[in-house]
């Protein structure tokens, strides 16, 4: 069977019981990235296990080792941060289990869009997930529209290099939306920069574009 197990966004203490009790019992770990993992793994003392690399360049290339070896033992599934799946690799192989007649569980835990929502002020009623924003202004406005429109609060993530450049974005076509920006959750530099887009800006220009962003937009 394949456990798909949530790791955490930052704060290494943020591992469930379970998910350490999991990855101390699959048979193998299949992991995003073994490099980046291999702490994680180290510092709860999962010892010696064979990792295979599962990540967006060799999906295709790594399905069929992985199913054959999941139809006779037990995988689990982690990624660099945060839940499998949710703007990471995960959903391919979760799909050929689900083909195959493999058992899947989760063991839940993390992910940044929600640990944001939960503290970020905003309703939390309904919401609209876009996994990274999209490049262009069009698009983005585009869906921005669309979460107003069903009166759901926008999440989505960004990378410091383009975080400006779409709060730009946003200032221009919803000035006057409720905006969060959520920086650096469970890490040391963790903060909440809350406000009209515009204000946020402001703040940010203030050589604080660094780090890891998940940006909520609200209506209501
Ligand atoms: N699977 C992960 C999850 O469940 O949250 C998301 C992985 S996605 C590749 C990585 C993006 O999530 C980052 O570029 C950033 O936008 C957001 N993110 C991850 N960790 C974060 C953190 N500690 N604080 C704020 N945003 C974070």
């Amino acid at each position: 069977m394949l456990y798909v197990v949530a790791t955490p966004i930052g704060n290494l203490k943020d591992m469930t019981l379970r998910a350490i009790e999991t990855l101390k019992l699959a048979d193998f770990i299949i992991a995003e990235n073994p490099g980046h993992s291999a702490k994680l793994l180290r510092h709860y003392e999962i010892g010696n296990k064979k990792i295979f690399q599962f990540a967006e360049h060799n999906e295709h290339r790594a399905l069929p080792t992985l199913i054959a070896n999941l139809k006779s033992q037990t995988g689990a599934l982690i990624t660099d941060a945060g839940t499998p799946g949710i703007s990471d690799p995960g959903f391919r192989l979760v799909r050929a289990c689900v083909e195959n007649g493999i058992k899947i569980a989760p063991i839940p835990g993390p992910s940044a869009a929600i640990a944001a929502l939960s503290a970020s002020g905003l309703a939390t009623d309904r919401f609209l997930f876009l996994g990274f924003a999209p490049r262009t202004e069009i698009k983005l406005t585009r869906i921005i529209s669309l979460g107003k429109a069903v009166e759901s609060t926008v999440i989505f993530y960004e990378s410091p290099f383009r975080i400006i450049k779409t709060l730009q974005f946003i200032a221009k076509h919803f000035p006057d939306c409720h905006a969060v920006v959520a920086r650096e959750l469970t890490k040391v530099y963790e903060e909440f920069l809350r406000g009209a887009p515009s204000e946020i800006l402001e703040q940010l220009t203030k050589n604080r574009a660094k780090g890891e962003f998940a940006v909520l937009i609200s209506f209501k």
